[in-house]
């Protein structure tokens, strides 16, 4: 078995849900690094999407896309139907213990349980050497470590750094459901997270910084800040402070104009 893997082409695959922007070429950048082969999928998963709306509104460029796998040089691109995906009457349902009860897990109910149905899916019909996932998803990322992990599917993970704009925001494919001047107060994501890494820096509560952001999203209408969360990086236990410096991640969710984004930042990097 071992001696079958190794004589083959090692082959690098990267998820995505298209509308594909530079974060996701620097994920394909990465793979080709790596291996001989690159997959990339486009899907957007209706199993990982808690909210019918969102679904329906989620950004998709097809014909552009393919252009820009091209121009990377990406070997191949699968993007299976929601009948290849889904053909049987679906019943698994994944828990990951804590890794799922908090942010991203409490408040898209089914979330992380349709991302592991989506990835484990896609481990066994591409077969990779190597998956890339970008560190903008951070949470996910600790949940797919964790599913490969304990059903020993035979692929190492990698994490790319998160890519922004020179406002600092993050780049999401979501990002195309807003104007110019939503994108403005969009940046506000990326600010909170820089403000609270210096007061946490400068021994500020994190309790206090919570509520200072939180009065900073209350300013401005058509902006809602859903979490902000100091986490340890490995459990994404809640820290009340950053004890160690090696330990915490800041993590935040937040609607601009109805417009769900997510961003962190690792407190020693
Ligand atoms: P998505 O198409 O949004 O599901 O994302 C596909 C992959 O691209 C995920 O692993 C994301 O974490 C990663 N990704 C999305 N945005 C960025 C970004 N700004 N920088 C780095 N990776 C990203």
């Amino acid at each position: 078995m071992q001696a079958k893997r190794s004589a083959k082409l090692s082959v690098g695959l990267v998820p995505t849900m298209g509308a594909l922007h530079q974060g996701h070429l620097t994920l394909i950048r990465a793979a080709l690094s790596e291996n001989n082969l690159i997959v990339a999928t486009i899907y957007v998963n209706p199993t990982q999407f808690n909210n019918a709306s969102d679904l329906d509104k989620y950004p998709r460029s097809l014909e552009a896309d393919i252009k820009m796998l091209e121009k990377e040089n990406c070997h191949a691109l699968f993007m299976p139907s929601d009948l290849e995906m889904y053909s049987d009457t679906q019943y698994l349902k994944f828990d990951f213990g804590d890794l799922d009860k908090v942010m991203e897990g409490r408040f898209r109910p089914g979330h992380f349980s349709g991302v592991a149905l989506v990835v484990s899916k896609l481990f066994n019909i591409v077969q990779p050497d190597k998956a890339y996932f970008g560190q903008k998803d951070y949470q996910q990322f600790q949940i797919i470590q964790r599913l490969v992990t304990e059903l020993k599917f035979p692929v190492e993970l990698r994490s790319v750094p998160i890519v922004r704009d020179p406002t600092g925001l993050a780049l999401s494919s979501r990002n195309q459901r807003l104007n110019e001047a939503d994108l403005n107060k969009a940046t506000l994501l990326h600010e909170c997270l820089v403000y609270a890494k210096d007061k946490l820096a400068q021994g500020e509560e994190f309790d206090l910084i919570k509520r200072e952001v939180s009065q900073k999203f209350n300013e401005d209408e058509g902006l809602e800040l859903e979490y902000l969360e100091l986490a340890d990086k490995m459990t994404l236990a809640p820290l009340e402070k950053n004890t160690h410096p090696n330990q915490g991640i800041l993590l935040i969710a937040a609607y601009i104009n109805g417009v769900r984004l997510i961003d962190n930042m690792i407190l020693d990097q």
